[in-house]
């Protein structure tokens, strides 16, 4: 049998797990684990270490060892980046790699050494290789990102069928046995590195995307940074000369998986006792840590989902009491503090039926199993998180494809030459939710060249395509000579990942502003297609009129010119009307003018 299998390639953890009659089965390493860390250690001179073993090398070798890569991986250095990760990682020439122990790796490289090691824990359970898969990704992630995933997994061997959404998978897990039904779900997905929330609508054993929102850097690591820092505080409180000695790396490293194991087990427990029995050669440290503290530094990590969650009910125009159920998802949503934070959100107690930790995995395999035919009545329809389009005249964004469109999907635009004689034109790929170009996201450029032509007859379709895994394809032809170009996305620019949310609570924030301008900027488009025109019109016919209408024109002319220094769009575009108002007789007389040339050339 030709297995597809299902792989949740976590932040934090990673798993495998393939259909087997029917159901989708989570595959165990062989010491029963299906939860494996995606952590890999680099000793010296030796093969890589992945998983468990490398997870407990964090503490002891943090500098060798590689834990969230997932938040490298497509990523875009921005100026905005703190480098917060225990072993080195440089930006260098636009790319982002990590040095280890004298390697020199790029964070899709590292990915595809847990890929690797999962596909041998899925071949050694089954008995035979398996060697195509579904991966999961989160729902923000971008179209490096996700080619950056998809990259990983052919490097580890496998055909990436398909690159499917974190929550959306989780949502397909919860509803394999409710198919039938008709209902509204929202899938709060929190987990080591990212935050995301869709909201799915499934009918008739369609689940439809209908909005998504999220952060992808937004956390569980972050709940433990912050634990970290308590601790130290507490530490320095009680040993004020150890301050500097608790910034080194290994003793962060090993207090961090203190706090982490605490915070798990605080999920449980209304305490728990802390202990480190050597600070430093003579003191040790023990610390009663409570829920309550813990929660009072994870409340305000927790509450920055909270708009998130109202972007995409606004934009899938729903209210909360229109769900029919709220599932978790990701590691975190197991803490208390965080399905209080959603129950009262949503207005409804969580469904807690899925194991957080594993609905994601489940739902890749279910959607390995529709691929290779195993589960069938099952069609999944995504989204795109955000607008894709392109910079045209003046600098404004012409969105081809809206944000939340339901993908695969194809959709393209005719375009022309500005200005006479132009030679080419660059296409300048964006993606974002603002209406001026240089708010959005430049995902790459490219120039496509055509023929000299006058101003306005150059033909030159773009088209824009979102295959199902999310990944975007742009091509551009002249329709003239028929010469096109794809898209090279590799030169994309250096925007900060955290941009793609900034822009998302900007878009909002600045929407009159960015209106005004845009209104404005297409103003000032009419005036420059009004001005020439006039111009060229009165010195073909303009002895045709009285010298009074030429004066009157001269002054509808002179006062566009002026309107448009003072940014008062107002004033500009009644100067626009009234020139081409005014102008309407010079139009007619240009007409017959080119009528009788035309019967001349005829005669
Ligand atoms: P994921 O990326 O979905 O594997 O989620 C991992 C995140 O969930 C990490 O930040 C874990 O520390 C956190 N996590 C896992 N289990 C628990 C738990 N029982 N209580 C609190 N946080 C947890």
């Amino acid at each position: 049998m030709d297995d597809i299998v299902g792989i949740d390639l976590g932040t934090t953890n990673s798993l495998i797990g393939v259909m087997d009659s029917g159901f989708p089965i989570l595959i165990a390493d062989s010491e029963g684990h299906r939860l494996m860390p995606s952590v890999v250690y680099f000793p010296k001179e030796a093969e890589p270490v992945v998983g468990r073993p490398a997870e407990r090398m964090r503490a002891v070798a943090p500098e060798q060892t590689v834990y969230s890569v997932k938040r490298l991986m497509g990523y875009r250095p921005g100026e905005s980046e703190k480098n917060d990760f225990s072993y080195p990682v440089k930006h260098t020439g636009g790319r982002t790699v990590l040095e280890v122990n004298g390697r020199t790796l790029r964070p899709e490289e590292v990915s595809a050494l847990i890929l690797r090691k999962l596909r041998a824990n899925a071949a050694a359970a089954l008995g035979r290789e398996v060697d195509r898969a579904v991966i999961t990704v989160p729902a923000y992630f971008n179209d490096l990102q996700r080619q950056a995933t998809k990259q990983a997994g052919e490097l580890a061997g496998l055909t990436v069928e398909r690159i499917i959404n974190e929550p959306t998978a989780a949502a397909l897990a919860y509803g394999l046995d409710r198919l039938s039904d008709k209902s509204k779900i929202a899938v709060y997905d929190f987990g080591g590195g990212t935050f995301d929330i869709s909201i799915l609508e499934l009918h008739n054993g369609v689940f439809r995307v209908l909005a998504t929102n999220g952060n992808t850097r937004l956390g569980g690591d972050d709940i433990d940074r912050e634990l970290v820092r308590l601790l130290k505080d507490r530490l320095t409180g009680r040993y004020p000369e150890l301050r500097a000695d608790l910034e080194d790396v290994v003793f962060t490293a090993r207090l961090r998986q203190i706090a982490h194991d605490a915070k798990l087990r605080l999920s449980e427990e209304m305490a728990v006792q802390i202990e480190i029995p050597f600070v430093s050669k003579a003191q040790s440290f023990s610390y009663l840590l409570s829920r309550q503290e813990l929660e009072a530094v994870a409340r305000p990590i927790v509450r920055r989902t909270r708009a998130h969650c109202l972007r995409s009910l606004d934009d899938a125009k729903l209210d909360a009491h229109q769900l029919d159920e709220v599932i978790l998802a990701g590691g975190v949503t197991r803490m208390p503090v965080v399905r209080q934070f959603v129950a009262e959100l949503f207005q409804r107690l969580p469904n807690i039926g899925q194991n957080p930790d594993e609905a994601v995995a489940v739902g890749a395999t279910i959607q390995a199993g529709m691929l290779s035919g195993q589960v069938q009545n099952v069609v999944l329809l995504d989204v795109t998180p955000l607008s894709l389009g392109i910079e045209t005249f003046g600098g404004l964004m012409n969105v081809i494809i809206p944000r939340n469109s339901t993908i695969p999907c194809k959709a393209g635009e005719m375009f022309t030459n500005a200005v006479a004689n132009q030679r080419s034109m660059q296409i300048k790929v964006l993606q974002g939710e603002r209406e001026l170009a240089k708010d959005n996201w430049q995902l790459g450029s490219f120039e496509i060249e055509f023929d000299p032509a006058p101003k306005g007859t150059a033909r030159v379709g773009v088209q824009f395509e979102i295959d199902a895994n999310g990944i975007l394809h742009v091509l551009a032809r002249d329709t003239k000579s028929g010469r096109q170009k794809e898209v090279d996305l590799s030169s994309a620019v250096d925007v900060s990942d955290e941009a793609v949310e900034k822009m998302i609570a900007e878009s909002l924030d600045q929407a009159f502003a960015d209106m005004a301008e845009r209104v404005w900027t297409e103003t000032v488009l009419k005036s420059n297609e009004l001005l020439p025109a006039v111009r060229s019109a009165l010195m073909l016919v303009g002895h045709q009129l009285t010298a009074e209408e030429r004066d009157r024109i001269a002054g509808l002319v002179r006062e566009v010119e002026s309107a448009l220094t003072t940014h008062h769009v107002h004033r500009l575009k009644a100067a626009n009307e009234a020139l081409d108002k005014g102008t309407q007789h010079l139009a007619t007389l240009l007409i017959d003018r080119a009528m009788a040339e035309a019967a001349k050339r005829k005669r």
